[in-house]
């Protein structure tokens, strides 16, 4: 007990005073190599207005990470000692976000700079007991995880709370300097990914920091550095305590990187996947599963660097396509019929995932309608090709099933024909449907066989109706 105190005493001391005693080492423009053209006129502005108002103000985080490594920062944040207060008065166009921890937005036209006042560290969560803390700013859970962190802080401490080396430079745009105060821009040159701190101890304080070290070093190729690397394994089982819905937020960030398929392998290869996407577990060890999974992720993230909109439902559902598909057939292996068993291995799925990770519900409804859409396109015959085509989300379900047959799963054939039968005009769709073997129409156990007469003068009558 008393050695506990002691630890959570002498833990603590190090921590704030380390941050006192911290010098940033400084980088100027010809040593760092960032052209200051390279920042966004909000950022520009924003940091200039606090300045000249008599405060510090820094672009911090992943922009100054991105611009050392000559890519395009995805958007900019700024870091001041003004507080939100302050700066809301300084930036005439600017909103105060959020309640725990207030953060301002600088608005400039579309562009929106995040403005964040300097946070003290998290030190309490090097406490080791298994009651928490109850220090009114730093309040832990029982596993060290920070449950607030509201704390005002000087720069240093604002470094050093951050979460890894990379991602705490601090670059001023007017001094055009880069203000380092671990080995941030050495680990940059390095291509190395390293905690701030002890890992185990930051990753204790937030579980998230082992999903976005997995995130980082595959998005920038980076490696991660052993220390950071080794305790991920051991306290992968701390993410199951994060909210559900910060960890989908999270997980969200992974898949629509534009390296999803780098992120999901990683993943898997610290052990980070289980409890998360246990799709993952069962799936990536079936051929036709980890074909399917990987194309779906490759497919993402080309789009995604070809600058086109990528739905997150659409990739879930492929995501969990598998274990549909499993627990469908588990279904009608006990004699349901295949559309019923579709539903109730729906039900099954999401139920299951629920209880990980769960998907909110505004996904649901479109996860469904894709994979609902699945047996539809099996049905070649009669009116119902073209009542499909005519469904809002056509385009969609068509892509997933191009996907599902480019995996092995369906012959490729079907994929092809219904290419090409969205693309016809009615002519070619008369043709097209005609060309369908009667084998082919329609999978065993959907055909209604008892109204053949139906089927063969439906088919006529839907192609003339497109005229
Ligand atoms: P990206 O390019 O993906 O936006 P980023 O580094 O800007 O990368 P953000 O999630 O936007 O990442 O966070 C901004 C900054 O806030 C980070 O660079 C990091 O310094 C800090 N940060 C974010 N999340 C955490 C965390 N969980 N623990 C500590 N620091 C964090
Ligand atoms: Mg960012």
């Amino acid at each position: 007990m008393i050695r506990k105190f002691i630890q959570k005493v002498f833990k603590k001391k190090p921590a704030s005073v380390a941050a006192a005693q911290l010098k940033p080492r400084i980088y100027t423009r010809q040593q760092h190599g960032i052209a200051r053209e390279k920042i966004s006129d909000c950022a520009m502005r924003t940091t200039r207005l606090l300045q000249e108002s008599g405060f510090q103000a820094f672009v911090v985080g992943g922009a100054v990470r991105d611009l050392l490594l000559g890519r395009e920062p995805k958007d900019f944040d700024v870091a001041t000692n003004a507080t939100p207060a302050e700066t809301r008065k300084i930036i005439r166009r600017s909103r105060v976000i959020g309640r725990r921890f207030q953060i301002v937005h600088a608005l400039c036209g579309d562009e929106v700079v995040e403005v964040s006042t300097f946070r003290a560290v998290q030190s309490s969560a090097a406490d080791d007991s298994a009651s928490g803390t109850a220090d009114a700013a730093h309040r832990t859970d029982e596993h060290g995880r920070v449950l607030r962190d509201n704390v005002f802080g000087s720069q240093a401490e604002d470094a050093l709370r951050r979460d890894f080396t990379v991602n705490a430079l601090y670059y001023d745009p007017s001094a055009e300097e880069v203000w380092d105060y671990g080995q941030g821009v050495d680990d940059v040159r390095r291509r190395v990914l390293r905690v701030i701190g002890d890992p185990a101890t930051r990753y204790r304080e937030d579980p998230v920091r082992m999903l976005r070290a997995v995130r980082f070093a595959a998005k920038l190729g980076f490696s991660l550095d052993p220390a950071t690397r080794a305790p991920i394994g051991a306290m992968s089982d701390l993410l199951a305590n994060v909210p559900s819905s910060r960890l989908f937020d999270e997980i969200l960030k992974l898949l629509l990187s534009g390296h999803a398929h780098a992120c999901v392998h990683r993943l898997r290869e610290e052990g980070l996947h289980h409890g998360l996407l246990p799709m993952l577990d069962v799936i990536l060890e079936q051929p036709l599963g980890q074909r399917f999974v990987d194309l779906a992720l490759q497919r993402t993230d080309e789009r995604i660097r070809d600058g086109k909109p990528v739905s997150p439902s659409f990739l879930l559902a492929a995501l969990l396509w598998h274990e549909v598909l499993a627990s469908s057939q588990r279904h009608t292996a006990k004699g349901m019929k295949p559309v019923p068993a579709l539903h109730a291995a729906m039900h099954d799925v999401l139920e299951a995932q629920r209880k990980q990770l769960a998907i909110p519900h505004r996904y649901d409804a479109q996860m469904k309608e894709l994979w609902l859409m699945q047996p539809r396109f099996m049905q070649r015959f009669g009116a119902r090709p073209l009542r499909l085509l005519e469904t809002p989300r056509f385009r969609a379900g068509m892509d997933f099933l191009v996907l599902r047959c480019e995996a092995g799963e369906l012959d490729a054939e079907l994929g092809n024909w219904w290419l090409q039968f969205s693309a016809a005009d009615a002519e070619q769709r008369r043709a097209l449907l005609e060309s369908v073997s009667e084998d082919a129409r329609a999978p065993e156990g959907q055909r209604k066989r008892r109204r053949p007469r139906r089927r063969r003068s439906a088919r006529p009558a839907a192609v003339a109706a497109e005229n």
